[in-house]
């Protein structure tokens, strides 16, 4: 493609630096200009509309044309555009979302601490566990696990967490406190004649193996998604959340939940706690909170977890931590609108009504010849496809999102998977619509 270089393609090459890209393929091939959304569509500067099924970063439930978060933005901006949490100040906004979500909560939370990206919430979760093993007098008990294949973010503790070495490489991450144990998914990991109960037991059987060898004492925290959503949307195996939840308990290990992706309705219940029988310590939240309009994250904590850092604040006389925009009014402002409007609209049932026929058709399309198998839970999902031969791996789920892409529809390939998480006010027409596109796309690489 040729570029034209004071196009918007052009300058976007010529001045931005992107992430997630190989940044020299990037700057020859540069990328598409998204001008505008409406509903589950977006709008490129050619006027080609997309289904956006994956709801921008598996983020925008509401759809991108909500005027009610419009309107609440700009009366809020008018109103007190910034102001901070610090220092003994706060303001109605952060405190009205607190109590919403300390309501909503799957399970008893005492508070919440606002930040803007789940990088940040899960960043400033680690660094909690520790000053709480501080407060507690446990130096020792430090060492956070996560999962291969988890994604927590990409900031120094969180981007540790993360099990995925495309995070890790070159950045000299993870920090050495961070141990991986091993990713439960039965369809990549299952061995032949192995059934799930069994895969279960192994997965287990490798987590408390790994709590033993780096010794009891020294874990403070377990982080993990209840289905791991970037790595892609890789399904926990029957009981091992019940499983985990028993370990961590046997050795005093934090449990750490990360609902990102999952929160807000995406696996048919407010929360995946609720789905997956899940009870976090801590639970970090964002992207569906503001529908993405606005960046903000929440990191829930029950008690147990949030009595010893104030102690511990108080022995110094400070947590000292804190974001210029942590709990900005604007972003909270929008949050609390944008849960207002998931719970009226009732967006959860939404995704509990429409989940039979979203895994039906994706179970369907498995069958096509050049698909492996599906995957998913209420909207969130995935296609396996069979590496086309001679490919380099991910390539075939590539090739396949490209050929989507030509039909309309914008998916995320994360290694041989095509993810599917579209935004929660779908309808069943509009899922028809999504996977006929898929069908024409794996037709037209067949
Ligand atoms: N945690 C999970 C489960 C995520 O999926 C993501 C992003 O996709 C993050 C954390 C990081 O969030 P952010 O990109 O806002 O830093």
């Amino acid at each position: 493609m040729t570029i034209i270089p004071n196009s918007m393609e052009g300058r976007d090459i010529a001045y931005q630096m992107h992430p997630n890209v190989n940044l020299r393929k990037y700057e020859k091939t540069g990328g598409v200009v998204i001008e505008s959304g409406d509903g589950i569509y977006v709008f490129d500067n050619n006027g080609k509309r997309y289904i956006e099924g994956l709801a921008g970063l598996w983020s925008v439930a509401v759809g991108f044309g909500e005027k009610r978060l419009v309107e609440v933005a700009r009366a809020q901006m008018e109103k007190l555009p910034y102001y901070h949490t610090f220092a003994y100040k706060t303001h109605g906004p952060s405190i009205e979302l607190a109590e919403m979500l300390i309501q909503m909560a799957p399970v008893p939370m005492s508070k919440v601490h606002f930040t803007s990206s789940g990088s940040e919430a899960n960043d400033l979760a680690c660094k909690m566990v520790w000053y709480r093993s501080n407060a507690l007098g446990n130096k020792d008990k430090k060492k956070v696990i996560g999962r291969i294949k988890g994604y927590h973010g990409v900031t120094i503790a969180a981007g540790s967490i993360t099990g995925l070495p495309r995070n890790h490489e070159s950045f000299d991450l993870p920090l050495d406190r961070m141990v991986h144990t091993s990713c439960p998914s039965y369809v990549h990991f299952g061995q032949e004649n192995e059934s799930e109960a069994d895969f279960t037991t192994r997965m287990l059987t490798d987590l408390e193996d790994l709590i033993i060898r780096e010794g009891p004492e020294t874990v403070a925290a377990f982080w993990g998604e209840p289905v791991m959503g970037a790595g892609g949307v890789l399904m926990p195996p029957e009981g091992y959340w019940e499983g985990v939840q028993k370990i961590l308990r046997k050795y005093d290990i934090l449990l750490v939940v990360d609902e990102v992706i999952c929160g807000f309705g995406r696996t048919g219940n407010m929360f995946a706690c609720q789905t997956y029988g899940i009870e976090p310590d801590v639970l970090i939240l964002s992207k569906q909170i503001s529908s993405s309009y606005m960046p903000l994250s929440a990191i829930l904590m029950n008690d147990r977890f949030y009595q010893p850092i104030a102690d511990e604040s108080d022995r110094i006389g400070v947590f000292g931590h804190g974001f210029t925009a942590s709990g900005h009014p604007v972003a909270t402002a929008v949050g609390l609108e944008n849960l207002k409007i998931i719970q009226e609209r009732d967006l959860v049932g939404n995704a509990a009504r429409l989940e039979e026929q979203f895994l039906s058709r994706l179970a369907e399309l498995a069958k096509h010849p050049v698909a492996h198998s599906s995957r998913g839970v209420g909207l969130l999902g995935a296609l396996e496809i069979k590496p086309f031969d001679d490919a380099k791996a991910g390539d075939a789920a590539l090739t396949v999102t490209a050929a989507l892409e030509k039909e309309g529809v914008i998916a995320r390939a994360v290694g041989e998977a095509i993810c599917f998480c579209p935004p929660l006010i779908i309808t069943s027409e509009q899922i028809d619509d999504m996977f006929d596109a898929l069908e024409r796309a794996l037709d037209a690489v067949a």
